[in-house]
């Protein structure tokens, strides 16, 4: 095969103890999925599950025991992390039941759905699409995937995000309104899932803005952390 332009690079995350890594095809986020997040944004929590997508190159990539560099994004005076666990699709598939979502999934990771707030609350009193405040150059951080296998019991996992040292979320998946199995249901009713995809499963409550200099470090119990340096 040969291009009238250079072919885009194929986005890949690194993967635990192995040579091998993972290619990204699809990144889906959930909006909403912890009841006190629902609630701290202004809703009761009760809500059916959303979803939206980032593109595969908006991910930055964090290797192993690196320190990556977000650079502040545009057009934003408050720019916010979210803390995510993030399901790897290994076998795609539509119409997926809840119970057989396992089969379907690969591995895990610690990701971050960083959020042009102020411009996501724009966008929501017009009542258009949220792109602009979720979708940018570097939005979607995302550590080394941990087989599915080696994850431990991942539905019931701390997980936690420290800027500069100090607790601003700290939580458990046990939480989740909407379970992975149940997100992958429902994803899998509006899209063929593919192998590659990352499904960054929500956040939980203590969103809050990130400045330049700061030092963001994240997990989720039994997966490997992320640290990043806001430039
Ligand atoms: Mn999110």
């Amino acid at each position: 095969m040969s291009y009238v332009i250079p072919a885009p690079a194929q986005v890949s995350v690194p993967v635990v103890g192995r040579q091998e890594r993972f290619p990204v095809c699809r990144i889906y986020c959930v909006g909403r999925n912890y009841v006190a997040h629902a609630q701290e944004m202004g809703f009761t929590g009760r809500e059916p599950p959303f979803f939206f997508i980032k593109p595969a190159d908006t991910a930055l990539v964090v290797e192993p025991g690196q320190t990556a560099t977000l650079r502040y994004p545009s057009l934003t005076k408050d720019f916010h992390h979210e803390i995510e666990l993030v399901a790897a699709i290994g076998t795609g598939g539509k119409n997926i039941k809840a119970a057989d979502a396992r089969k379907h999934i690969w591995g895990y990771g610690v990701g971050l759905d960083m959020t042009r707030r102020d411009l996501q609350g724009e966008q929501k009193k017009l009542g258009r699409p949220w792109c602009i405040g979720k979708t940018f150059d570097e939005a979607c951080p995302i550590g080394a995937l941990t087989p599915a296998a080696q994850a431990g019991d991942i539905e019931q996992a701390g997980i936690w995000l420290q800027v500069n040292g100090e607790d601003r979320q700290r939580s458990d998946v046990s939480k989740l309104i909407w379970s992975i199995g149940e997100i992958i249901e429902l994803l899998s009713t509006a899209w063929e899932l593919k192998p590659g995809d990352l499904i960054y499963t929500g956040t939980p409550e203590g969103v809050a803005a990130v400045m330049p200099g700061d030092t963001l470090e994240g997990g989720v119990a039994g997966l490997a952390s992320i640290r990043l340096k806001v430039a």
